[in-house]
């Protein structure tokens, strides 16, 4: 890889994650239009390792808070149910699974968003990463 094309690769992580909260479609739809290739080349190689493409599932029954530290899971909308260094699997927050967990992918481990909350109050937790593969493996509901 070049300077000029690693430069690129920097500016287009600092763009994302620069607007990545934005509420309106059209300030992402801009950011999509001006790294095409960054987006689909990113979205290929996270495939590649199994990060992403699998079957979107929800999660069932996660418990509120992290189980290694205590904070609650909803708090930055985001868990992973995954496997940490010492093999146990854990439902972590981000700051946990940054220390102690071992990727994201199927058998490895599940990233979690929160997208809302059910009829009966309770999370609704859709994994957006790491998911099963293909239907077969996402078994039964
Ligand atoms: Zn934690």
């Amino acid at each position: 890889m070049t300077e000029d094309e690693i430069r690129e690769w920097v500016r287009f992580i600092a763009t994302v994650e620069r607007h990545q909260n934005a509420g309106d479609d059209n300030t992402k739809r801009a950011v999509r239009r001006e790294f095409p290739l960054h987006f689909a080349l990113l979205s290929f190689w996270l495939n590649q390792y199994g990060v992403t493409g699998g079957v979107q599932t929800c999660a069932y029954d996660p418990p509120d808070d992290c189980d290694l530290c205590g904070v609650s899971l909803s708090k930055n909308g985001l868990f992973i149910d995954g496997q940490i260094h010492d093999g146990r699997w854990s439902f972590m927050c981000l700051g946990c699974y940054a220390g102690q967990g071992t990727g994201i992918g199927w058998g490895i481990g599940q990233l979690y968003r929160l997208v809302g909350k059910d009829g009966n109050g309770m999370a609704n937790w859709i994994c957006i990463a790491g998911g099963p593969p293909n239907a077969e493996a996402a078994g039964p509901r």
